[in-house]
């Protein structure tokens, strides 16, 4: 079996040497392989931002050789929770990796001034790039575009200001319209001094022979396409959900004062999206899908005269609830306004909207008054949440220094703690229930993607901890397999474990695919170990106030049956995590 090729870029000195690892074979790839290369690399004393901690970015045995293995798995220390953590985009950035000839690629030390890396199958280099620092992350790209040849085979990750200025909402910003978002991998690249990273695939990849692959990969290709199964996501994609979330009153409304807004859905729909403001869809390179919405904001540059730009925007569910509902806006295009100017601050949109809707109504309640902010946030109020994103990522003034820490982190500062709408992380845009809202503040990533909770809220269940734990446990495992394999999880029913063990074995790993149950568990469990060797403590993670306010369509949340769960899912990650050898 072919062993994982892993690049090793040493920035301080601008050197690089490859590594082969046969046993990182058994990891799979992705998550299980940035975790495994986590456990070697990592320097779980120090913290975040020391020059020796890695960033790696990782895919799997089966990118390149099936549809929808489009992920690449970026894994670093955290500036948030200041530990392993993990962040997936896809793009082109899985299939440049591939065609580099690379399953890993790992970045440690920091350069000695503002740089790009840039890698290719039969080159690295890491050249100055101080006339970049500072840019925004649209007209970086733009830059780098023009000077690294080979589009369609490059993928080019970059931050923005955030970044550069270490926020932990800080995003790396992928190709166009992908990005690494969550829990400040932004920040951990801007603290290497890396501005940018390019990767040219400008190899080839043998594909299987005979009847065997090509009957799969049709199947396969057959339900992707011309099944229901992705049609909702190609169709309006996931801005669909807003309004039957919103009809389970479990839509976040204005800092999560409120879960449903019937007179106002309507403006703030997947339909309403597609009606004004959609342009096209786009896909991951390698995807038939294709469910990237793209809308677009147009901007009139000359005051006195009908002269207008316009910029291409993507949009999806999650980003319409942190920069929509959550500050209460009415219309498509405030929405895409507000994401154009995250997009080109390298900021997590996600995070971003729930800080920025927890500072509106820390100013509604006097907390904060404009002498701290300079502005006068008000909820709706789109044209002052544009300045705030600029002053949020540029950590101007003191006050827009301690948002962008977190809205948990500014209200340690200011109060203001039980209505941070935080789970680890600025929460994700579903107010369905305590099982969620669990989910989120414990989960390994902090993400509405580590476990399916959302969906096991919605079918109601009874109230019970060990079914519920039980749950968790093992959805996270069937998603951690896909992860590994870096499958796009909106293909989750595509790719079961049986297929997944199917397409290994045409491909000539078919040692792999013997106990996928088994190897899912293992890697699990890995990476609890590196969450839990930073100190994380899983029953300390607060939930604050407001979630238990909420009141879906089930009636208002149980602040007991939250709190027992929190306990008995925090035991089960710590037993979890002792289940195999460190
Ligand atoms: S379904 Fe969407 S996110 Fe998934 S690979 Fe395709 S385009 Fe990318």
């Amino acid at each position: 079996m072919n062993p994982v090729v892993i690049l090793e870029v040493h920035l301080d000195t601008g050197t690089a040497r490859l590594r082969r690892l046969p046993e990182a074979r058994a990891a799979l790839g992705g998550s299980g392989l940035a975790a495994t290369l986590f456990s070697q690399y990592a320097r779980p004393t120090e913290a975040w931002d020391h020059p020796d901690q890695p960033i790696i970015f990782a895919i799997g045995p089966l990118t390149g050789y099936f549809p929808l293995m489009s992920k690449t798995v970026c894994a670093f220390v955290s500036p948030r929770h200041g530990g392993y953590a993990e962040s997936h985009a896809g793009g082109r950035s899985a299939l440049a990796l591939r065609f580099a000839g690379l399953d890993a690629l790992v970045l440690v030390g920091r350069a000695p001034r503002p740089s790009v890396v840039h890698v290719g199958a039969h080159h690295v280099s890491v050249q100055d790039a101080g006339y970049l620092w500072g840019m925004d992350a649209l007209s970086c790209a733009k830059l780098i575009r023009r000077q690294i040849s080979g589009s369609g085979h490059r993928s080019i990750w970059r931050i923005g200001v955030a970044g550069e200025r270490r926020s932990p909402m800080a995003c790396i910003n992928v190709d166009t319209f992908r990005h690494f978002g969550r829990l400040g991998c932004g920040a951990a690249l801007g603290a290497k001094n890396i501005k940018a990273v390019a990767v040219t695939g400008e190899e080839h990849q043998t594909l299987p022979t005979g009847k065997g692959y090509a009957a799969l990969y049709a199947d396969i290709f057959r339900d992707l396409t011309d099944t229901e199964m992705m049609h909702k996501y190609h169709n309006l994609g996931t801005p669909e959900n807003l309004e039957p979330l919103d009809a389970l009153q479990a839509l976040p409304w204005r800092n999560l004062q409120a879960t449903s807004k019937p007179e106002a859905i309507g403006s703030m729909s997947g339909q309403h999206f597609a009606d004004t403001a959609l342009l096209r869809n786009a896909a991951c390179a390698g995807c038939p899908v294709g469910c990237v919405h793209i809308g677009f904001v147009r901007e009139k540059f000359l005051p006195q005269d009908n002269r207008y730009l316009y910029r291409q925007v993507s949009y999806d569910y999650e980003p319409i609830f942190a920069l929509g509902t959550m500050l209460d806006l009415r219309a498509p295009t405030e929405v895409l306004a507000l994401l154009d100017d995250v997009e080109k601050a390298g900021l997590d949109a996600m995070s971003a909207g729930v800080a920025l809707a927890w500072a509106t109504e820390a100013m509604e309640r006097g907390i904060i008054t404009e002498a701290h902010t300079g502005l006068r946030l008000a909820f709706g109020a789109t044209h002052v949440y544009r300045e705030a994103i600029t002053r949020m990522a540029e950590a101007r003034q003191e006050f827009w220094a301690h948002l962008a820490q977190g809205a948990d982190a500014a209200a340690q500062v200011y109060g203001g703690a039980d209505f941070a709408c935080v789970l680890g992380q600025e929460m994700a845009g579903y107010a369905t229930g305590e099982t969620f809202f669990v989910s989120q503040a414990l989960g390994l990533r902090h993400s509405h993607l580590d476990t399916g909770a959302y969906s096991y809220d919605q079918a109601n269940p009874p109230q019970d901890t060990a079914a519920a734990v039980r749950f968790l446990v093992g959805d996270e495992a069937e998603r951690v397999l896909l992860t590994s394999m870096v499958a796009c999880l909106f293909a989750r029913k595509v790719y079961s474990r049986e297929r997944l063990a199917q397409c290994l074995t045409a491909i000539g790993m078919g040692d792999l695919a013997s106990d996928l149950a088994a190897t899912a568990r293992i890697l699990q469990a890995r990476r609890w170990q590196q969450r839990l060797a930073f100190g994380f403590n899983p029953t300390a993670i607060p939930i604050p106030r407001r979630f238990t306010e909420v009141v879906t369509w089930r009636g208002p949340v149980d602040a007991h049956y939250l709190a027992e769960l929190q306990k008995a899912y925090a035991q089960a990650i710590k037993a979890l995590a002792a289940e195999v050898p460190a």
